[in-house]
C-alpha cells in the first residue's frame, strides 16, 4: 500500500479516516490500486500480530487461494476482535482452507461440463451463466469458484466473449443472461457497456442480470457514470451478496440507492457460513436491512462442496431453523429462498421446512409458523380442467404470439402433465435396465 491507513477502533468513524485520504478513499480504482494481498498489511491495518509458524501457514493458503481485499472491506473489521470479526472470515485465509477432505470437488456443480462454449454454463432451459470476468475486488474465502477466481490463466479474453455472445445469439431458447464471473464490475465502464449492449440485441433475450459483489465489498464502484450505462437497460436486474448485517453501511447504503433509483431491481444471494451468519437472530436482522434499502432477500445458499470450505459448511438443519424463523414472523418479500446447488450439476434445489401435514381426497392439513394445525377443503366440484394442449380450443384464454416459441415441457412437470405420454423418468443406469439389456417385454 503507497499510504498508511490508522483504523480507529470507532466503527462508526472508519470511513473517516483523514481529510486528505478522503477523495482518494472513495475513488474505486485507488481501492483497487491499493488492494491488500499480503498478511503483513493486514496486520499492520488491524494491528495484530501472529506468529511465524502461523503466518507461515497462511502464506502457504494464499498461494494456493490468492489474498484480496479492498481497504474499504477491511476497514469494517472490529479491530475489538478481529479474528471472530464475519467480515474478517469472509476476506482472511484460514490455513484450515488447505486441508482437504474426500468430498469435496474441484468443480461441485458441473459448470465446466454443462459448458458448450467457454464461459458459457447452460444447465437450465431457459437461461444462462456467462462469465465476463475471472477477478473479483475481494476473493471471498467461501467462493465456490475458489479454484478459479483470481487466476489469470482463465481470465476470458475478448474472443471467449464474442464465443458466448455467438452462443446465446445461436440459441433462441435463452431468454435469460447471467453476468457472472468473477466480478462483472471488475470489467472498465466502456467494456461492460459494449457486452450489454451486444447481449441486449439479441431479440430473444428478454432479461439480463449482473452477480456482483461489489455493493458490499467495493460500493463506490457505484459511481455516476456506471449508473449511466446501466440506466440505459430497460431489461437489467442486479444481485449482490450481503452476508452478514455489518456489511450494510452507509457507503453501501448510498450505492445500493443509486442502483435502486436507476430503476434496477435489486435482489440478494446470501451464503450460510458456519460462525459468520450461522444464527436466526443475524439473518433476521440482515434480511430487515435488505429490504429497508429495497433488496429483495432472494437466496440463502447452502455452502458448497468445493475445495477449502469444509470449516464454512453448517448442518442442513440450521439452514430450514432460520427460515423457520423468518416465514410467518416477517414479511413474506424478506424471506429467501434456502437452497442447496445439488453437486453433479443439479442445480437449485429448494429446501423447505414442511407445511402441509397430511391430506385426503377431501382436504389437506396444513400447519402454519405458530404451529397452529388447519384443515383445506378440496372443491366439491372436483373435475379439473385436462391439458391437451390444443389452446385454440381451451376454455382458458392463452394468447401467445406466433414468435413465443414454446419448448417441450421436461421433468417433473412432464410426468404432472395430461398430454405426456411417459410415466417414468428413469435413472440412466438403473441395473435392472441394464440386466434385461432392451428386451422390452420383460419390462
Ligand atoms: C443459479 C444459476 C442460474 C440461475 O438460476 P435462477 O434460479 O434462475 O436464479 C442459471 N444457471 C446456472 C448454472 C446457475 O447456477
Ligand atoms: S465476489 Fe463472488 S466470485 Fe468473487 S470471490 Fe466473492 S463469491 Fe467468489
Amino acid at each position: 500500500m503507497n499510504e498508511t491507513i490508522n483504523l480507529t477502533k470507532d466503527r462508526i468513524n472508519k470511513e473517516e479516516i483523514s481529510n486528505k485520504l478522503m477523495t482518494k478513499w472513495y475513488d474505486w480504482k485507488w481501492q483497487i490500486k491499493n488492494t491488500i494481498r499480503k498478511v503483513e498489511t493486514v496486520e499492520r491495518i488491524l494491528g495484530i500480530t501472529f506468529s511465524q509458524e502461523k503466518k507461515r501457514a497462511l502464506q502457504q493458503t494464499i498461494d494456493k487461494f490468492p489474498l484480496a481485499v479492498t481497504p474499504y472491506y477491511l476497514s469494517l473489521v472490529d479491530t475489538d476482535d478481529p479474528e471472530n470479526d464475519p467480515v474478517f472470515k469472509q476476506c482472511f485465509p484460514n490455513s484450515i482452507e488447505l486441508k482437504l477432505t474426500d468430498w469435496e470437488m474441484d468443480d461441485p456443480l458441473d459448470e465446466d461440463t454443462d459448458s458448450p462454449v467457454t464461459g458459457i454454463t447452460h444447465r437450465y432451459p431457459d437461461r444462462v451463466l456467462f462469465y465476463v470476468s475471472q477477478i473479483c475486488a475481494m476473493y471471498c474465502r467461501h467462493c465456490t469458484r475458489k479454484r478459479k477466481v483470481g487466476d489469470v490463466e482463465s481470465i476470458p479474453s475478448k474472443d471467449d466473449i464474442m464465443q458466448g455472445i455467438e452462443y446465446i445469439r445461436n440459441t433462441p431458447q435463452v431468454r435469460d443472461v447471467l453476468l457472472s464471473g468473477g466480478d462483472p464490475l471488475m470489467l472498465p465502464d466502456e467494456y461492460l457497456d459494449w457486452i450489454l449492449t451486444e447481449v441486449s440485441k439479441i431479440p430473444h433475450v428478454e432479461v439480463i442480470r449482473i452477480g456482483s459483489r461489489m455493493p458490499v465489498v467495493l460500493p463506490y464502484r457505484i459511481t455516476d457514470n456506471l449508473i449511466n450505462i446501466l440506466e440505459k437497460y430497460d431489461n437489467l436486474w442486479i444481485n449482490t451478496q450481503f452476508n452478514h448485517p455489518s456489511e450494510i453501511t452507509g457507503s453501501s447504503r448510498r450505492a445500493l440507492k443509486k442502483l435502486a433509483k436507476a430503476g434496477i431491481p435489486l435482489g440478494n444471494q446470501s451464503v450460510l457460513l458456519r460462525d459468520v451468519n450461522d444464527c436466526p437472530r443475524i439473518m433476521k436482522s440482515l434480511v430487515h436491512k435488505l429490504v429497508a434499502n429495497r433488496v429483495r432477500p432472494y437466496y440463502l445458499y447452502q455452502c458448497d462442496l468445493s475445495e477449502g470450505l469444509e470449516h464454512f459448511r453448517t448442518n442442513v438443519g440450521k439452514g430450514i431453523e432460520i427460515i423457520e424463523n423468518l416465514r410467518g414472523h416477517t414479511s413474506g418479500f424478506a424471506v429467501p429462498t434456502y437452497v442447496i446447488d445439488a453437486p453433479g450439476g443439479g442445480g437449485k434445489i429448494p429446501i423447505m421446512p414442511n407445511y402441509l401435514l397430511s391430506w385426503s381426497t377431501n382436504k389437506v392439513v396444513l400447519r402454519n409458523y405458530e404451529g397452529v394445525i388447519s384443515t383445506y377443503k378440496m372443491p366439491a366440484y372436483s373435475e379439473q380442467n385436462e391439458c391437451d394442449l390444443e389452446c385454440d380450443k381451451c376454455n382458458l384464454q392463452l394468447k401467445i404470439a406466433e414468435n413465443e416459441i414454446e419448448y417441450k415441457t421436461i421433468g417433473i412437470a412432464q410426468l404432472l402433465s395430461d398430454y405426456e405420454e411417459d410415466i417414468t423418468l428413469v435413472p440412466e443406469n438403473l441395473e435392472r435396465k441394464l440386466r434385461n439389456n432392451g428386451d422390452e417385454n420383460d419390462e
